[in-house]
């Protein structure tokens, strides 16, 4: 598993309060455009619904006056203009209670049956008002018009239907049920109205999306800046007080080491128990000290680094050297491999702190008679380096947060241990200022392999 890099934690924080602020924004901006949408269509539909009402209940009042002056029923009206059509009615139809048609006019003759075969399918009870949708074929477009000249309909040419909404009203003559007034009005506009409503909103939806973006941007960065600054004091104040207690720590060091040459500790052996344990916290005090001041610099950018040609190989026997020690006391194995030379570029003294940081884990987490090695490799202009332990392995879910300060597995042995989670963290800032990668492979229970890449080493066999 390959670690992230800390540097920029900023950055990924900021992007996530971008997201996070443009999804809210755009959030109330959908919800409001589907609410203002809502409201204006049933408003709209309502309106219409008023009118085709009203339309139909007038026709039909119309349509009885004029049974009532004549004194006689509709049967033979068939061709006799009762009602006049206004410019929105797409067509009316009287039909009587054995569904033939005794009066009706409407815009598009060819619509006839199918409008009429559509009445027949609803009783009048079960809708009184509702809406139908008539397919246009669009070869018939001129043709429809030429024939309507004197009432002209209006069909956008990319108009493929007409929207009625259909009202019904029963017609009376002298007490008697004569039949069923069906009133059609032509609501093609209010759709395309909306058509255009929804795209204009949409369009709009888009230009707010750039504008939540980019006003979510500049709300994060905001937000950052103070972050930013308790993040700067603190590391401030841990680069400070690191710097500050390591005077102390010395002292306290040097003066341990004058009392046991001052006095003789070999007689009392609570003295020298007492001072062993001292001197052993005071050592562990310092490296934490020191880890902790080796962060907060890395933190600021204040540590020079380094850019020097040397051969790699002598600085890692060395390292294996200084580890040898602590892994006989384990009865581990110790193994080194690497070519002839390793001649490189960079920051000799950090890369050697890297190497010494993976060993002393490797050896301090693999159990006694267990094998730790280290390998160089040269390959192209990259040099790998390996350590390898058959050791107590690292959980998956756990192989990326290693590398988290003060992040440890286990908290409680790693303290019996002096570790304070900080080591792989140097680790992996030693390889990032080297432009590398660090990756962990590992099995619990059988080992664990950490693999560094550093891009800078030139050329195998080439003495500085
Ligand atoms: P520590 O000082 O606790 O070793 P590190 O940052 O070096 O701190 O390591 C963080 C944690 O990663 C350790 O507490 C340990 O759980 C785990 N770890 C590191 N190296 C190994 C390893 N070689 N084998 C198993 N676990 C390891």
């Amino acid at each position: 598993m390959r670690a992230r890099g800390e540097k920029d934690v900023f950055k990924r924080t900021q992007s996530r309060l971008t997201i996070g602020y443009s999804w809210q924004i755009m959030l109330f901006l959908i919800l409001f455009i589907i609410v203002v949408f809502a409201v204006l269509y049933i408003v709209i539909f309502k309106n219409q619904e008023h009118q085709v009402q009203s339309m139909v209940e007038q026709e039909a009042k119309v349509i009885e006056n004029y049974m009532t002056q004549n004194d006689q029923s509709l049967k033979d009206e068939k061709n006799q203009e009762v009602v006049l059509a206004g410019v929105e009615q797409f067509f009316y139809y009287v039909i009587d209670p054995r569904g033939e048609m005794l009066l009706g006019d409407e815009d598009i003759p060819q619509f006839r049956s199918e409008l009429l075969s559509s009445i027949q399918r609803r009783t009048p009870e079960e809708n009184k008002i509702y809406q139908e949708r008539l397919q246009i074929h669009l070869s018939n477009i001129d043709h429809i018009r030429r024939e309507k000249s004197e009432h002209e309909i209006q069909l956008t040419p990319t108009q493929s239907d007409i929207r009625l909404m259909i009202a019904s009203e029963p017609i009376m003559y002298e007490g008697q049920f004569i039949g069923t007034l069906y009133v059609g009005k032509d609501i093609s506009f209010v759709y395309q109205l909306f058509k255009w409503l929804l795209i204009i909103l949409v369009g709009l939806a888009i230009v707010f999306f750039v504008i939540a973006l980019y006003i979510s941007y500049m709300m994060s960065k905001k937000a950052m800046i103070p972050i930013s600054h308790a993040f700067n004091r603190q590391r401030e104040f841990v680069a400070d007080a690191s710097h500050e207690l390591r005077t102390p720590l010395s002292v306290i060091l040097s003066s341990i080491d004058a009392i046991e040459m001052t006095i003789d500790i070999e007689k009392d052996d609570f003295v020298r128990k007492l001072l062993f344990n001292m001197k052993d916290e005071v050592k562990r005090m310092t490296h934490l000290v020191s880890d902790l001041l080796t962060l907060a610099r890395s933190d600021s950018g204040k540590i020079e680094v380094k850019n020097d040609i040397f051969d790699f190989k002598p600085l890692a026997e060395k390292a294996i050297e200084s580890v040898q020690p602590l892994a006989v006391s384990k009865q581990i194995n110790l193994q080194f491999d690497a070519p002839e030379t390793v001649i490189g570029q960079g920051d000799r003294e950090r890369l050697t702190q890297l190497i010494y940081i993976l060993l002393d884990n490797a050896i301090k987490y693999t159990p006694n008679a267990g094998e730790v090695g280290l390998s160089l490799l040269v390959k192209q202009n990259e040099l790998c380096i390996k350590v390898y332990d058959t050791g107590i392995g690292i959980k998956p879910e756990e192989q990326q947060l290693i590398f988290e300060r003060f992040y440890r597995s286990d908290k409680s042995r790693s303290r019996q241990m002096g570790s304070y989670g900080l080591g792989l963290s140097i680790a992996k800032w030693i390889v990032d200022i080297h432009n590398g990668s660090i990756q962990v492979e590992s099995e619990l229970g059988k080992g664990s392999t950490f693999i560094i890449k550093i891009p800078f080493f030139i050329k195998n066999n080439q003495k500085a």
